[in-house]
């Protein structure tokens, strides 16, 4: 009997799936849609790639390059919670295919500019 009621209800209940992708998916405050990385403000401190779980993070520092293979994160969110310069962040909404990419590796320039140290007042 108590089944019965579960199909019946379930009848008359609107679907809880969606369509897709003929429907965007949804996404909600906590999702993790994928990362983002900005990449003038990359210091090359490498935390993110030594926090990285899945070794999906390669920072160059002598070639000043930050690479992700898309197809090896598992969006934890581990690099985010460790970068201390805003560099990365987790956006909702989710991305193209990893395969738009080639073979999903992504490879970025870091454009960072360390700034000066103020000279000291009375100095020559
Ligand atoms: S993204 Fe953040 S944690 Fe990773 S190397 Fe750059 S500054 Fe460091
Ligand atoms: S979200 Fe997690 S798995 Fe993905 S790159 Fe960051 S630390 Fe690695």
């Amino acid at each position: 009997m108590k089944m019965l009621k579960t199909i019946l209800k379930q009848f008359f209940h609107e679907p809880v799936t969606t369509l897709f992708p003929e429907e965007p998916p949804r996404n909600y405050a906590g999702t993790r849609g994928h990362l983002v990385f900005d990449p003038s403000k990359c210091t090359s401190c490498t935390m993110c790639m030594k926090r990285c779980p899945s070794q999906a993070i390669i920072v160059d520092r002598a070639a000043k390059t930050w690479i992700i293979d898309r197809f090896r994160c598992v969006m934890c969110g581990n690099c985010v919670d460790v970068c201390k310069f805003d560099s990365l962040s987790m956006e909702r909404e989710y991305s193209k295919s990893a395969a738009a990419a080639e073979r999903g590796v992504e490879k970025f320039d870091i454009t960072y500019v360390k700034p000066e140290k103020p000279k000291k007042e009375g100095g020559e």
